[in-house]
């Protein structure tokens, strides 16, 4: 079964090369070998850095970093704007430049993961940022002066970010009103024309970004958290992912920033990617090409080490990727594993009932066979024997009769053998029919049967050999007409045995043969 939350094969090495990256001063850059250049640091340092410490944090790899130096370096630019109106603070991308929203965000990634947020004013960046919302809903951000102050699906989804990161997105800082602002702004950047979003209201669309984009910017608000589908029904979900396959999907089935390109994009596939994810629609998507094109970025030992920017993407989505297949996969795998384990235990269980019915219906089936007379279908001697074995411990007054056909050489001599073997099946079925229930009759051998009789005086037992008796000389058999038997009767005495018993029996018998047969007489 697959384990959940294991380390991925290409951690170790996409840790060690993330860690070189990070410059004495406390940020990161994409070449180690400049750190000796004055001119290392740039606009894209906290850019860089806030992805190279999210890739970290989800590789679970802080601690292998200098935290105090990266907090020192962004509070360097943490400062109020130039045109500041009240308690406004923020971040710059550089302690000379102007405070914005994006690097703002980007900062505040960085302290978040860092658990370092209490080190600033949380309070006045999150005025700051309000400071930057238009009538329209949306935001601006100095930090693109080419948009002027122009709301930007963009700007916006920054700025929610960044109060979302300090736990600002509360009805206190940014109350129901502005939040259904937001919502407007987003709701009237869609483009009835692309079926998808513009990156203002009236642009037309440039960018499968600003899809994901408006999705961040409405997805936290707590309005929209209460409210079921709201975010579906303002983000046109159904039409938005059929553009995303139709007009943003590349020949590979991965995500391109631009329509109808064949350029893959790692970082619009990443963005796809995790919308989807989180709006619960990860089947729009070809999990197993996203992944086959992600691991075309790792090097030869399956680390990824091409640019901080790629590195956080492959990363994030594998993590988005894995967690969502292993979910689903691992249910499945659990539901198999365990139908098969009762599916095999009970064909287990079954199995051994079945063997065990089988083996004691044969058991029984032999034993039957030996204590069973071939011919006659009576008990044999074996079976009369057990029997008093066990009557034994039950029963004081046993009485053992034993019975002998009258010249049986004679009938087998004039009438054959065959018809001898009739009189005795026909003899037994008399003898049966006339003896109660609890008796036991066998055949003893040859022409000699012998009869318990449990809880039996001899009185008793003597009458019922009387009753054969006189029945056998009475009955009309098919072969011979008529036949007689004698009988010789035996009670037993304190603890005999069996042997003794018959002996006893046997004796009278022979004294009945004696006496002129068909006779019964008691020892
Ligand atoms: P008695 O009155 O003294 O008992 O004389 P008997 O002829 O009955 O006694 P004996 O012991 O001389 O002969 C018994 C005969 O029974 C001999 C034997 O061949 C025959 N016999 C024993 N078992 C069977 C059997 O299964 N079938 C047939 N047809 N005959 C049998
Ligand atoms: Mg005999
Ligand atoms: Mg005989």
């Amino acid at each position: 079964m697959p384990i959940q939350g294991k380390t991925p094969t290409y951690a170790s090495g996409t840790i060690q090369w993330l860690v070189k990256r990070l410059h004495p001063d406390g940020y990161f850059v994409n070449n180690p070998d400049l750190f000796d250049e004055p001119t290392t640091l740039n606009r894209e340092s906290v850019r860089l850095t806030r992805f190279a410490i999210e890739a970290l944090a989800e590789l679970d790899a802080l601690d292998r970093i200098d935290n105090d130096a990266v907090v020192t370096f962004l509070l360097k630019n943490f400062k109020a704007p130039s045109n500041a109106i009240g308690n406004l603070k923020g971040f710059s991308a550089l302690p000379n430049s102007s405070v914005n929203i994006r690097a703002t965000l980007d900062s505040v990634i960085i302290l978040d993961k860092l658990d370092a947020l209490g080190t600033i004013d949380t309070e006045a960046v999150a005025q700051l940022i309000l400071a930057y919302q238009n009538n329209d809903g949306g935001f601006w951000d100095p930090g693109y002066p080419e948009f002027g102050q122009q709301s930007t699906v963009k700007a916006t989804a920054f700025a929610v970010q960044a109060l979302h990161h300090m736990g600002k997105l509360n009805s206190q800082v940014v109350n129901q009103e502005h939040q259904q602002q937001i919502n407007r702004f987003v709701e009237n950047s869609w483009s009835n024309d692309t079926n998808s979003f513009s990156p203002f209201p009236g642009h037309p669309v440039i960018s499968s970004y600003d899809a994901h984009r408006a999705w961040f910017s409405i997805h936290h608000l707590p309005i929209n958290q209460k409210a079921g589908d709201t975010v579906r029904e303002i983000l046109h979900i159904e039409e938005l992912i059929a553009t995303l396959n139709s007009t943003f999907k590349t020949t590979e089935n991965v995500y391109s920033e631009e329509g109808h390109s064949e350029q893959n994009s790692l970082k619009a596939t990443h963005l796809v990617v995790w919308m989807l994810k989180e709006m619960g629609r990860l089947d729009a998507v070809s999990v197993p090409d996203v992944v086959q094109f992600i691991k075309g970025y790792q090097d030869p030992k399956g680390a990824f080490t091409s640019d901080i920017y790629s590195v956080h993407s492959a990363v994030d989505t594998l993590r988005l990727l894995s967690s969502a297949r292993m979910t689903s996969q691992l249910e499945i795998y659990r539901l198999l594993f365990y139908a098969a384990l009762v599916t095999a235990l009970i064909s287990i269980l079954l199995f051994l009932i079945l063997h065990r019915k089988l083996k004691s219906q044969k058991h029984s089936a032999l034993v039957r066979r030996a204590q069973t007379d071939r011919l006659t279908g009576l008990h044999n001697r074996e079976f009369l024997e057990q029997r008093y074995f066990s009557y034994q411990q039950e029963y004081s007054d046993m009485a053992f009769i034993l019975l002998d056909v009258d010249h049986f050489k004679s009938i087998n001599d004039n009438h054959g053998h065959l018809a001898g073997d009739d009189v005795l099946i026909e003899l037994s079925t008399l003898l049966n029919n006339n003896i109660r229930k609890t008796d036991t009759l066998a055949r003893w051998g040859g022409e000699e049967f012998a009869i318990l009789c449990p809880a039996t005086e001899s009185e008793h037992a003597q009458t019922l050999s009387e009753k054969l008796r006189s029945l056998i000389e009475q009955h009309h058999f098919q072969a011979v007409n008529k036949l007689t038997c004698s009988f010789g009767v035996a009670c037993t005495l304190k603890n005999e045995s069996l042997k003794d018993l018959y002996a006893r029996a046997d004796k009278a018998l022979y004294q009945s043969k004696r006496d002129g047969r068909n006779k019964v007489t008691c020892l």
